[in-house]
């Protein structure tokens, strides 16, 4: 069974991803257990910042590598959160302090502005110098709530309203949320690039 390290520490990003993963036929570690710390961030679109995760994983590992980036881009404030979405407020991770800032921002705005997506990018890297990466990308579309519900989830789940359910993120059971999600679209889309393209 190929074997595929995940380049993410993110706790609740990693349970989701595993569970997305399972029944793909790869043999999945994630890169904390191998040692590997988090790459730098520092690229200005979520696929460069994939890409680079992806290729620090794979060089520090020798296995194939995934990654993704993700984020919550709002309209109204020119895609932010954006790429800055896990360190809004200052202090990587602060998901209460994102929230707060983030309420914040758009304080007073009626519901029609409060349009947002969560944008999600895959990579898939063979080898630390794969010159033909896998991408794939997944959007899911809802609004901030004015105000946080719900205990699930993780990051902006509690303010982020999934119009067809009438629920926050953070309201909705996992096992829905893994069939909604931006990450399990984008990871749809991989796994269709994989059956064109096998690991091994
Ligand atoms: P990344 O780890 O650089 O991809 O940053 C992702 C950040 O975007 C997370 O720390 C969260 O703030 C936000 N985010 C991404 N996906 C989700 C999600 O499914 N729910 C809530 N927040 C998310």
């Amino acid at each position: 069974m190929p074997r595929l390290v995940l380049a993410t520490s993110n706790r609740g990003k990693l349970a989701e991803m595993q569970a997305l993963l399972d029944g793909l036929g790869l043999d999945v570690v994630d890169q904390g257990s191998l040692g590997i710390t988090d790459a730098e961030e520092t690229a200005s679109t979520f696929v460069e910042n994939a890409l680079l995760k992806a290729r620090h994983a794979a060089a520090a590992s020798g296995l194939p590598a995934l990654a993704d980036d993700s984020g919550l881009v709002v309209d109204v404030l020119g895609g932010a959160p954006g790429l800055h979405s896990a360190r809004y407020a200052g202090t990587h991770g602060d998901h209460a302090a994102n929230i707060a800032r983030l309420l914040r921002e758009l304080d007073g705005r009626p519901a029609a502005e409060r349009r947002a997506h969560f944008h999600c990018v895959i990579v898939l890297l063979r080898h630390a110098a794969d010159p033909q990466p896998l991408i794939a990308e997944g959007r899911w579309d809802g609004f901030v709530l004015e105000a946080p519900r719900g205990e699930g989830g993780f990051g902006y789940d509690p303010v982020f309203l999934v119009p067809e359910q009438g629920l926050s993120a953070a309201e909705l059971d996992p096992a829905l949320k893994n069939r909604l999600s931006h990450r399990v679209q984008a990871l749809a889309r991989l796994q269709a690039l994989l059956r064109e393209h096998p690991l091994a």
